[in-house]
């Protein structure tokens, strides 16, 4: 006769996983396919999940890290959710290739607000993570040198503006709410004339994901983040699981990365997805953990979500051909 497995309490956090940015981006590629066909060129992995990556690769998305691996072409070419530096959709025209613009609009009003700050003669200060593709776009949409980026408190305390005076700042959208709350309550103290977003530009998927998590991760004996190292937002989580109380908390791509000497003795789990892991992954990893627990699943929610964002105009249905 079997043993009888032991039980395993899963608290899901909701929201969870796709955002709405995310969604209207894999639609664009989706869309495009279909409209267009085969091939479709994107630039950037659409959104940071190899599951969705290599799922469009099969349908006929071939993906690209810049526009000069994209020969002399009528298909499409797409720019990722993170958006773009202005010099991307500038060299396409130059080359007439036919761009297709998916960076999410909360991104794009983080690129207008820059663009304002700039036009008003102000420095602008980007709290983000060099390197990340959304903060390479977000710096690309002005003149080298006219934004200084910031990822510390220490250093938004050793940063020395141009003129105190002239002086703004704006954030990536998947940064951890309290270590912004904390670097730009530095910039304002030191600053006390810089200006800032009238609403923060921390999206609304960040804050509600973070805010799930916040709430489950002292209740838990370990907490899994559904996503890809790459992914911001998912790294994001992962640190706010572990700084509300949660002895493990790692970040897992798939069923198969999940280390059982660490997940094979707890009694609760708390499990959540970043904005770019679908679904179906978290599921993959609950029934992996239902093969060796006794599963019951508990949703714990922070917030409804309601947001809805339409494709890229070119691809809408009465889009002229
Ligand atoms: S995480 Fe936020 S900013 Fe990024 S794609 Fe999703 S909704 Fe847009």
């Amino acid at each position: 006769m079997n043993a009888r497995k032991p039980a395993l309490k899963i608290l899901l956090c909701a929201p969870r996983g796709f955002c709405a940015g995310v969604v209207r981006a894999i639609d664009a590629v989706e869309r495009a396919l279909e409209k267009y066909g085969a091939p479709v060129y994107v630039r950037h992995e659409i959104v940071h999940n190899k599951y969705v990556v290599e799922g469009l690769r099969k349908k006929g998305a071939i993906f690209v890290e810049e526009l000069d691996e994209v020969p002399a072409t009528d298909r499409p070419v797409i720019f990722s959710a993170h958006g773009v530096p202005k010099a991307v959709p500038e060299d396409a025209k130059q080359r007439n290739l036919f761009a297709i613009d998916a960076t999410c609009p909360l991104v794009t009003k983080v690129h207008r607000e820059a663009t304002i700050h700039f036009k008003r003669g102000r420095e602008i200060v980007l709290v983000g993570h060099a390197g990340h593709p959304e903060v390479i776009g977000t710096m690309g949409q002005l003149l080298k040198g006219a934004v200084a980026l910031v990822e510390t408190a220490a250093d938004a305390r050793a940063f020395q503006p141009r003129d105190p005076a002239k002086l703004a700042y704006v954030t990536q959208t998947t940064l951890s709410l309290d270590d912004t709350a904390e670097i730009v309550g530095i910039l304002k103290e030191r600053f006390p004339a810089i200006v800032g977003p009238h609403k923060e530009d921390i999206c609304y998927a960040t804050t509600n994901r973070q805010e799930a998590v916040k709430r489950v991760a002292p209740r838990v004996d370990a907490m899994i983040v559904v996503g890809a190292p790459n992914s911001s937002n998912s790294q994001r989580l992962r640190e706010v699981a572990e700084r509300a109380g949660c002895r493990v908390a790692a970040l897992v791509q798939r069923a198969d990365d999940i280390d059982w000497s660490v997940f094979g003795s707890i009694e609760s789990l708390g499990l959540t997805a970043g904005a770019s892991a679908p679904e179906v992954l978290v599921e993959e990893i609950i029934d992996a953990f239902g093969a060796r627990y006794e599963v019951s699943v508990e949703s714990v929610s922070a917030a409804d979500e309601d947001v809805f964002f339409p494709l890229p105009r070119e691809l809408r249905e009465n889009a002229a051909e």
